[in-house]
């Protein structure tokens, strides 16, 4: 039997990672659908939700699914719950919003940027952790940073000047730019990722952002 319901879940309020907005903000439900099917006394319940952020305005899409046979029990409480898989489109992490201004990159760092940006976004970790290793060497190739390997061109990127020599160590501890990348990026665990990310955005930041701002301001 298959149940579908209109707006069941309209005006709901969720706390939530929003796209714009610095962390977590409160999102309302516009409109929804809600599906319910169930076979043989067990029920699957699906939520389709297109909710707005309080704080922006900005409109994207929840959805949610959970099924009578998958509960928890809360020892705290002592209460029996359903397990919620929630999904957010676009995806996106409280507090990794993307790099303001980002037309001024390079069309491959750019490129490269959103990508990694995604999926880093989207918990697609081995895959955000190659991107960040390509971004590197983007920047790395387009600012002519001389060694042979991609350690050695992250110090001279410190040597150039565009990238700082704490950042250039914290890179290092991350195991996401050694000489054996894919096995060691698979190890990789979401803080390196976190960390790298900050940095690289810095760097690219750094490297394209801020001096061609500063170039149209100094126009004016
Ligand atoms: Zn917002």
């Amino acid at each position: 039997m298959r149940k579908i319901e209109h707006d069941k879940t309209k005006d709901k309020e969720y706390d939530l990672a929003c796209i714009k907005c610095d962390g977590e903000t409160c999102h309302k439900v516009l409109f929804s659908v809600n599906v319910l099917e169930s076979e043989d006394e067990i029920s699957v319940s699906r939520d389709y939700e297109i909710i707005i952020c309080q704080g922006c305005k900005e409109v994207s899409f929840r959805t949610t699914s959970s099924c009578s046979e998958d509960m928890s029990y809360d020892p705290e409480t002592g209460e029996t719950d359903y397990d919620e898989d929630i999904k957010l489109y676009p995806s996106r992490i409280a507090g990794r919003k993307q790099v303001k201004d980002m037309y001024l990159l390079p069309d491959e760092v750019l490129k490269i940027y959103k990508e990694t940006h995604g999926a880093l976004c989207g918990r697609l970790s081995i895959l955000a952790g190659i991107g960040i290793r390509a971004l590197v060497e983007s920047v790395c190739r387009e600012k002519e940073a001389q060694g042979g390997n991609l350690k050695n061109k992250i110090d001279d990127l410190v040597t150039k000047g565009v990238l700082t020599k704490d950042s250039a160590e914290t890179l290092h501890s991350t195991r996401l730019l050694g000489n054996n990348s894919a096995h060691e990026t698979i190890a990789a665990t979401d803080d390196e990722l976190d960390i790298a990310m900050d940095i690289v955005e810095n760097l690219i930041k750094t490297v394209y952002v801020i001096p061609q701002k500063a170039k149209k301001l100094n126009k004016k």
